[in-house]
């Protein structure tokens, strides 16, 4: 319920508009947002590099209007990816793009002609590019841009989400050999008839769709901070026999990191999400919605009026 209010807000101007110029916002966006702008990203995936953990960089933005905004979201991409190469940090990140940052809403074949752009940038500096998912009304059209991409750019990384009913058969087609899959419970609040809305339905669907990914020949990518999955995650490493550099798990930032850095000294591969820009509404919403006690340290926050 809480969960569905919050999501809806993520949608609300009015309330962006309000939560925007509470001062105290900058604090809680902090904690999940690594800064503004490009020397920010950089910073941040040095910290992290230097604790042995590698990062999938995001430059905040979604939703798109226009071609101008998708072009400029494009360049910010093409700006960061030549700032890691000259700073050494692509072997330590890669990163993470939104298609409808692109234009996917009013122009598919514009945002797939960016996000290709970015491809290229990304293997002419040593990298790869993850595409996000995000509602179910985009899946199809983003699974057949990845299918486009991959064709010359291989190393590019899907994302499915557990809570989708289709996502099992989706685990099965994507398990192939050099297919980079990130599985993810999924942010969006999602209708019944495409979606599990139990807890509980989510969890087994995620533990399916992992066993598929871990039986497959692909690399998969365990998205989640829930100590259950991620013990299941290892215990499947295990069983299929899959070293480090032959599955990761990945964390968002600023949530869970100590388990962060447990999971590098047991010798796991671990990327951690990293957001920056200015933009940050959309996705700090999603974070709220995902944990109620970080909407109490939120609304403490601004009742306090700092
Ligand atoms: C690397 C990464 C990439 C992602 N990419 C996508 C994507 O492309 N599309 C998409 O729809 N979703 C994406 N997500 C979000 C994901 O779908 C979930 O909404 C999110 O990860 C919460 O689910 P969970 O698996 O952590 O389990 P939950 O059941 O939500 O949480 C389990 C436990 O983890 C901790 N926890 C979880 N979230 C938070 C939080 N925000 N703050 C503090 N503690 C928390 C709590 O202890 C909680 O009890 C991504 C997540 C990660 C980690």
């Amino acid at each position: 319920m809480l969960r569905s209010v919050i999501l809806a807000a993520s949608r609300s101007g009015k309330v962006e508009k309000f939560v925007g110029s509470a001062p105290v916002s900058r604090d809680v966006v902090k904690r999940f947002v690594a800064g503004t702008g490009t020397p920010d990203a950089l910073r941040v995936t040095r910290e992290l590099a230097d604790q042995g953990l590698r990062s999938t960089l995001d430059f905040l933005g979604e939703d798109t209007l226009t071609p101008e905004q998708a072009s400029a979201t494009r360049d910010e991409y093409l700006t960061l990816l030549a700032a890691l190469a000259e700073a050494g940090l692509t072997g330590a990140a890669e990163v993470s793009v939104k298609l409808s940052a692109l234009g996917q809403a009013f122009d598919e074949d514009l945002a797939e002609a960016n996000a290709r752009a970015i491809c290229a940038a990304a293997a002419e500096a040593g990298t790869t590019v993850t595409l996000d998912m995000e509602d179910h009304t985009t899946t199809d059209s983003t699974l057949s841009v990845l299918n486009r991409l991959r064709k010359d750019y291989p190393g590019t990384g899907a994302v499915l989400q557990s809570y989708l009913r289709r996502t099992e058969q989706d685990c099965r087609e994507l398990a192939t050999a050099g297919s980079r899959v990130r599985l993810c419970k999924g942010a969006y609040s999602e209708p019944e008839h495409v979606a599990y809305q139990s807890a509980l339905d989510v969890d087994k669907s995620y533990v399916r769709c992992m066993n598929v990914l871990m039986a497959g020949q692909g690399y998969p990518m365990l998205a989640t901070h829930d100590p259950r999955l991620i013990a299941i995650g290892e215990d499947r490493a295990r069983w299929f026999d899959r070293g480090p550099g032959e599955f990761e798990f990945q964390l968002l930032y600023g949530v869970r990191p100590e388990e962060q850095r447990r999971l590098v000294r047991e010798g796991y591969q671990v990327r951690v999400y990293v957001p920056y820009g200015t933009e940050w509404y959309g996705y700090l919403m999603r974070r709220l919605a995902e944990r109620p006690a970080n909407m109490m340290f939120f609304a403490r926050a601004l009742a306090s009026k700092k």
